[in-house]
This record gives C-alpha cells, sequence and structure tokens, in this order.
C-alpha cells in the first residue's frame, strides 16, 4: 500500500491519552486529568435541548448557524468587551472551537507558511497548523513571567515565511491570563511585520484576578485577528459540540466556505440550546465559576503548601505546578504518581517543551477529591 498522509503521520498520538489509558485499568482514581467541566450541562440548557427536539429542530441550519444565536454572540463580545462583529458577516457557528480552529487555520495558510505559537499550549494547536499545511514555531514562555508571552522573543522568531500567531488566554494548560499590555503589544508586532492573529478565548469567562479582554478589541487588532470562543467550559456543554468563529468579513466568508463544504453545520439542537445559554444562563455560569475559584484557592494552597511552586492561575481551571523540586521530569512523575498513589495528572511536556517540569492539574473536579489528590500527592512526595 502507498504511505498515507505524511504530516499526520509524524503528528504523535495525544500525550494525554496514554495516561487515560492507564487510569481507565486501575480502582479509586482521582482524576485531575481532564480539561472537562464536571458540572452537568445546567437544566435550563438541557430544557432548552429537549424542547428543540420536540419542536422537531432535527434538521441542518442554515451553514453560517442560527441568526438568532449569531447575534447574541454579536451582542455578549459588544456589551462585555466592546469588540464589534456584525451577526450576518462577521461571525460564523461552529462545531466547538475546536472546528473554530481548524478553520481559522486553513484559511490564513498557505503551504509552508509559519505559525508562531507561544508555548506551553493546548495539545491541538500545533498539530492544527501542521493539518492545515503550516509550521508550528513553539515559542517558549516562563513561570518566571507568570507565563506572560515574551513579545520580544515572539518577534525574534518572526521570518518571511510567519503568517500568523496562534495564543489563548486564558490559557490552558497554565491558568494564564496575558496581560492587556502584552496583547496590545502583540498586535503592534503583528501590524509591523503584517501577520494575522487568532484568539482562541474560549476560557473567557473562567477568570478570577481580573477582567477578560478580547484580543477583537485591542485598537488596531480587529482586521487581522480571528476570534475563537464557545460554550464548552464556562457552560458545562463539551458534548454539545458548539462554538463560534468572529472575524472581519473576508476571513469570515472563507472560514463559511470550508464550513459549508466540510461541516455543513453545528448541531441544531446544541444551537438551540447555546440560545437560551446565552439568554437565560449566566446566573449558573456564575455559580459554576464561584464554585472553580474556591476549588483554585484550597488547592493552589495546597499545592504550595506542599513545597510545590505554582504561579498563580488566574483564569480556566488548571494549575501548572513545578514538579522540579522532585528531580524528576514530568512523564515520569505522572507516571510514578498515577501507579503509586492513583492520581491522574497530565504531564506538563505533552504542552510544549517549556512546560516540562511541570505537570497540569485540572480543578474541575469537587473540593473533597481535590483534598484527596492534595492528601495522596503529599504522600507521594515523601516517598521520594
Ligand atoms: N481550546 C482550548 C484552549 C481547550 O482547552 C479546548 C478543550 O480542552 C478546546 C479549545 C476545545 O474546545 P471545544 O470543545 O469547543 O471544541
Amino acid at each position: 500500500m502507498r504511505p498515507l498522509n505524511e504530516t499526520i503521520t509524524a503528528c504523535p498520538p495525544s500525550g494525554i491519552r496514554r495516561f487515560f489509558d492507564i487510569a481507565a485499568e486501575m480502582d479509586d482514581v482521582v482524576s485531575l486529568g481532564v480539561g472537562e467541566p464536571d458540572f452537568v450541562t445546567p437544566w435550563r440548557i438541557r430544557e432548552a435541548g429537549i424542547y428543540a427536539l420536540e419542536h422537531g429542530h432535527t434538521t441542518y441550519t442554515g451553514n453560517a448557524g442560527l441568526p438568532e444565536l449569531r447575534r447574541l454572540i454579536c451582542d455578549d463580545l459588544a456589551r462585555r468587551y466592546d469588540a464589534r462583529y456584525t451577526p450576518d458577516r462577521e461571525c460564523l457557528i461552529t462545531t466547538g472551537v475546536s472546528e473554530g480552529l481548524d478553520l481559522a487555520l486553513r484559511v490564513l495558510l498557505n503551504p509552508g507558511e509559519e505559525v508562531i505559537v507561544p508555548e506551553p499550549c493546548y495539545v491541538a494547536y500545533q498539530p492544527c497548523v501542521s493539518f492545515a499545511g503550516g509550521i508550528p514555531v513553539g515559542v517558549p514562555t516562563r513561570a518566571e513571567d507568570g507565563f506572560a508571552i515574551d513579545v520580544d522573543a515572539v518577534e525574534a522568531a518572526v521570518t518571511d515565511r510567519t503568517k500568523a500567531i496562534l495564543i489563548g488566554s486564558p490559557a490552558n494548560p497554565t491558568g494564564a491570563v496575558q496581560p492587556p499590555a502584552v496583547l496590545r503589544a502583540l498586535v503592534a508586532l503583528a501590524e509591523r511585520h503584517d501577520l494575522y492573529l487568532v484568539s482562541d478565548e474560549i476560557y473567557d469567562r473562567l477568570t478570577y484576578t481580573g477582567t477578560h479582554h478580547c484580543l477583537g478589541a485591542v485598537p488596531g487588532a480587529r482586521e487581522r485577528t480571528v476570534v475563537l470562543g464557545g460554550f464548552s467550559k464556562a457552560q458545562a456543554m463539551t458534548g454539545w459540540r458548539v462554538g463560534w468563529l468572529a472575524a472581519p468579513g473576508p476571513i469570515a466568508d472563507l472560514a463559511l466556505r470550508v464550513h459549508q463544504y466540510t461541516m455543513l453545520c453545528a448541531p441544531h439542537v446544541s444551537q438551540v440550546a447555546a440560545v437560551e445559554a446565552l439568554r437565560a444562563a449566566e446566573g449558573d455560569v456564575a455559580e459554576m465559576v464561584a464554585d472553580y475559584d474556591r476549588r483554585r484557592r484550597v488547592f493552589v494552597k495546597g499545592l504550595r503548601e506542599l513545597g510545590l511552586e505554582c504561579p498563580e492561575p488566574a483564569g480556566a481551571f488548571y494549575a501548572f505546578p513545578s514538579i522540579r523540586s522532585s528531580g524528576l521530569d514530568s512523564e515520569t512523575f505522572a507516571e510514578r504518581l498515577l501507579k503509586a498513589e492513583s492520581v491522574a495528572v497530565v504531564p506538563g511536556g505533552v504542552f510544549g517543551p517549556s512546560g516540562e517540569g511541570h505537570i497540569r492539574c485540572s480543578y474541575a473536579t469537587a473540593l473533597p477529591q481535590l483534598e484527596v489528590a492534595l492528601e495522596r500527592m503529599g504522600r507521594f512526595l515523601s516517598s521520594l
């Protein structure tokens, strides 16, 4: 047989998967491994989905998604962040941020063009760049800087093949929120070198120590920026598969062109449920965010009391402590912790070279479980 696609063959399987497979074989595992809310979708949103089925909303929607959902998303972006997009031409409903990311990169890139990706970063960023024919160029961030993007290092990585910069804030796996000054500096850099920006803002509502700033609202950014958002995290809707892409008309138009041939539309029932999420579920979201914040405080304090340095995670639902004091690399640490104490975490190295020496712990896990995890981690650390 002739060889399959070289780019995909060369892409290693997700480093997170292996740990799930080991954990699945074990009893009594406390999992801090998954990047998924432990809450079920708020009832009023589920009910809207049930009504949608009752009313026979089982067809395709228009390719761009339900007009009401696009209008609510654009209203929300304008009200919360002063980011201005028109629902008809500049907003597209996607099958999760995952599809939005894929569309954005396919639309922006020609084969061989480079995308600068500050890391450690979400595991899909670099593979998605490659699948779109591009070349991902990782630029390290450092725990000492709170994982703020080093804009000078980004600029130093720019070549004549660089086409875009891809960021996520609040970030998976670090929980870092990029300060407004960094966002402004990135936009200035993009203007200087005529680059596009892709901004994954899926965790926008999950910020604990300040307010979220939408990159699309930073002066100068709009015409060169694709903003991605969705419902998986703050609204606890991972399984519904609904997100959105907001971008200036020419970019959104091409994204719609790809989407209409590949995905056709996001699930109809999920879009109806997402309408309800934006119309009536902000109270439910606020309750979940308050709960994550309580867990965040307890968990980060607990990690520090165990002697693990942990930069303040200001957003998302991850802590990213250093495990350098253990003398183990992150993969060995995670594997031994899992086998010895049945606590599943993700080795930081899977998120990029500068994630090495850290582990990602999700606190989208009930407080009693977090407390058990801390106790077991303490036992593990003293056994080393
Ligand atoms: N972006 C980030 C930073 C994520 O952490 C995730 C999921 O973990 C996604 C995107 C995927 O989002 P969706 O469920 O909307 O496809």
